[in-house]
């Protein structure tokens, strides 16, 4: 069977190169006689590994040496409550930013350790927005803001960094994290589970501040403690090894093919096709205020939402599949990641319209 196009959320595809490299290597990296999966994580060849992936990641990302790197597990959801321990540092109360379902998760969260002020929220709205500048109630003596750049539910995205003077920002960036150039000296933290656009599975990249490290909340695990993760350099315990190896691959790809302004140029471009095609047919729409539509994650639904069924089943044919929307949004969900190749959403878009004329 050849390889579909997968439009799935997360995990997500992953570059067929990275796949094959993975694969010839399986048995044997780099001679070593060993698969990555079985190397000691202290050893010269998966310490090789890891460094090589962490530098690769700051230069494509351009991290100051002001921020550390970790590779953790957990997923993002950890982060919800990591952010609140390691970051309120004797303060009370932190502001969030609430634009759909993972924003809210992150604000139940971090209520268990904190005041949470509401800094804006698109519910009203049913989060078909995110809130402009002026419209953040910020308060001066919040730990951190926390936002959520790219809302994968919804299809919501920030077009641009929310300004907190000196305090802190949080991005949980799960599904945005590599798909352009950000300046990352404006960020207190940022945070992404590896699934969406990153690597594999089990892995958690975590982008801090130092000078943010260090004064936890009592009771705090080591193992969730930032600045015992930075010094161990994330080997506190045993690292997702395979997962961090995989991410390298991904961090060497982006640079073969000309780093985050070459993505974000192809983004850009995939996304525009895809909205084009919903917004120039009446049997299909997105919700979403143009200027917040995301690059990643494009949900729309069929004027007829009895065609749902018909419409997955005879994209499945077509090899277009992990359509579906997310149960609490309905519809369909396209979501298009740096790895989504172009000729994907081409191949989508064509049959949309092959679609609609034979059911519209
Ligand atoms: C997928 C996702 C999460 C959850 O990630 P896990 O790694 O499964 O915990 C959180 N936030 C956003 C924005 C996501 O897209």
């Amino acid at each position: 069977m050849s390889r579909v196009f997968n439009f799935s959320a997360g995990p997500a595809m992953l570059p067929e190169a990275v796949l094959k490299q993975a694969q010839s290597e399986m048995t044997d990296w780099q001679g070593s006689g060993m698969s990555v999966m079985e190397m000691s994580h202290r050893g010269k060849e998966f310490m090789s590994i890891a460094e090589k992936a962490a530098a690769d990641l700051r230069e494509i990302m351009a991290i100051p040496d002001s921020h550390e790197i970790l590779f953790l597990q957990g997923g993002a959801s950890s982060q919800f409550a990591m952010a609140p321990m390691n970051l309120l540092r004797g303060k009370t109360s932190a502001d969030y930013i609430n634009t759909g379902a993972w924003s809210k998760k992150a604000i139940a969260e971090a209520k268990r350790y904190c005041e949470v002020n509401i800094a804006a929220s698109s519910e009203d709205d049913k989060f078909s927005s995110a809130p402009a500048q002026g419209d953040l109630k910020l308060n001066a003596d919040a730990a951190y803001v926390h936002y959520t750049p790219n809302e994968t539910i919804g299809g919501v995205e920030f077009n641009y960094i929310p300004e907190t003077g000196d305090v802190p920002l949080v991005a949980d960036m799960s599904s945005t994290i590599l798909s352009r150039p950000i300046d990352v000296s404006k960020f207190g933290v940022i945070y992404a589970g590896a699934q969406k656009n990153i690597g594999p599975a089990g892995l958690t990249v975590v982008i801090v501040r130092k000078d943010l490290m260090g004064d936890v909340i009592d009771g705090t695990p080591s193992m969730l403690n930032y600045e015992v993760q930075a010094k161990a350099e994330s080997m506190y315990n045993t690292p997702p090894t395979y997962s961090w190896y995989l991410a390298g691959l991904v961090f060497t790809w982006i640079k073969d093919r000309g780093g985050l302004a070459a993505m974000a140029e192809i983004n850009k471009r995939k996304s525009d096709k895809l909205y084009a095609a919903i917004d120039s047919s009446d049997f299909y729409a997105n919700p979403v205020k143009p200027e917040c539509r995301s690059w990643m994650n494009v949900p729309f639904t069929l004027a007829n939402a009895d065609l749902d069924s018909v419409f997955l089943e005879e994209a499945k044919k077509e090899g277009l599949v992990t359509l579906k929307g997310h149960r609490s949004v309905g519809g369909m969900r396209a979501s298009i990641y740096n790895a989504m190749p172009e000729a994907g959403v081409d191949a989508l878009v064509a049959f949309m319209a092959e679609f609609e004329k034979r059911h519209g």
